[in-house]
């Protein structure tokens, strides 16, 4: 792979997977991560620790960022530019509304630097494994020089557009994560309370054509009764606020965030997304109509 010095800044569950793959390929890469300690892991590994963000872009030419959530993205960001760097492209892997991707944009682009928004689908084995999708939006030719770092990171990248069409791409791909999560959980208990072991019905979503990577990924959680967090619900809920934020009124979409809303509630923020197995469990006897869904819309295109 590309032999030029990578900034990382953001060691959490998914940055910490994808620096020790990217030095498994032969990378260099500098690390920045907020809370020191998070990074002796990958230091062991051979990854560079920096003091400061400033200095981690003095010796870094392509600078990747993967953290929380979009106040913690725009922080970063201020650290970043702060010494006025020049000449290098930034690229954000973080899941933010599209629109903090393009004030982003601006800001790089206003210093003379380029920026890329390129959130992924795929947790933490496809992260460690190097097999992410990732969904880029920004200057073409940017595009094409961090294409080799894109390619260890993940299977497949896409260019989709102007900067923010990643981020936008991204918001799409977590409804549909949204759904499989609420929809495995619901036809498991909906099973379980007309006797079927949970097992069983597993086996049968998963062997037939109901499968997809979220019903067997998260089959053994829901087993195993262990929820520990590879994508946490938290910043699902973070993701469905976004989604809300750009629009999107669909039938199914506002009992969905009311769900995932009601879980963080609940105290399972912290938990794997698959927790939304617990709340539904305790709480799948509610029926809402559809008029106390959507109490401040017209719901006549829906029911039609
Ligand atoms: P995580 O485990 O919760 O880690 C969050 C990271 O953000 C930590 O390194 C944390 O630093 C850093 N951070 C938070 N606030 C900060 C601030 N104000 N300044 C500097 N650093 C800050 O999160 P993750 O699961 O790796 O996810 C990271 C991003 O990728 C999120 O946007 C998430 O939605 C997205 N994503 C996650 C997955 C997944 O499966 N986990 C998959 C696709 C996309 P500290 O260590 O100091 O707290």
């Amino acid at each position: 792979m590309n032999t030029l010095p990578i900034g990382w800044v953001g060691l959490g569950n998914m940055g910490n997977a994808i620096v020790q793959n990217l030095l498994r390929n032969g990378g260099i890469v500098n690390v920045y991560n907020r809370t020191k300690e998070k990074e002796t892991e990958v230091v062991q590994s051979g990854a560079r620790s920096q003091e400061s963000l400033q200095q981690l872009v003095h010796n870094s030419s392509i600078i990747f960022t993967m953290v929380s959530d979009d106040d913690a993205v725009k922080e970063v960001y201020t650290g970043l530019l702060s010494h006025s760097p020049s000449g290098k492209i930034f690229v954000d892997m973080s899941t933010v509304s599209p629109s903090t991707s393009r004030y982003l944009a601006d800001t790089c682009k206003n210093s003379n630097n380029q920026f890329i928004d390129a959130p992924v689908s795929g947790s933490i084995k496809p992260a460690q494994e190097g097999t992410l999708i990732i969904m880029a939006g920004g200057p073409a030719d940017a595009y094409e020089k961090v294409k080799p770092v894109f390619d260890v990171i993940g299977k497949r990248s896409i260019h989709l557009g102007d900067n923010g069409a990643g981020s936008s791409a991204k918001l799409a791909a977590n409804y549909l994560l949204g759904l499989n999560l609420q929809g495995l959980a619901e036809t498991v208990l909906f099973a379980e309370d007309n006797g079927i072991r949970t097992e069983d019905m597993l086996t049968i979503i998963n062997e037939g054509a109901l499968a997809n990577g979220i019903t067997k990924g998260k089959s053994s959680a829901i087993l195993n009764n262990d929820f520990t967090a590879a994508f946490a619900l938290k910043h699902l809920v973070k993701d469905l606020r976004l989604a809300d934020e750009q629009g999107l009124r669909t039938p199914l979409f506002r009992p969905l965030i009311n769900s995932f809303e009601e879980a963080l509630q609940n105290g399972l923020g912290e938990e794997d997304v698959m927790a939304i197995f617990k709340y539904v469990r305790q709480h799948k006897s509610i029926q809402p109509s559809i008029s106390n869904i959507y109490p401040d819309d017209n719901v006549s295109d829906y029911a039609n």
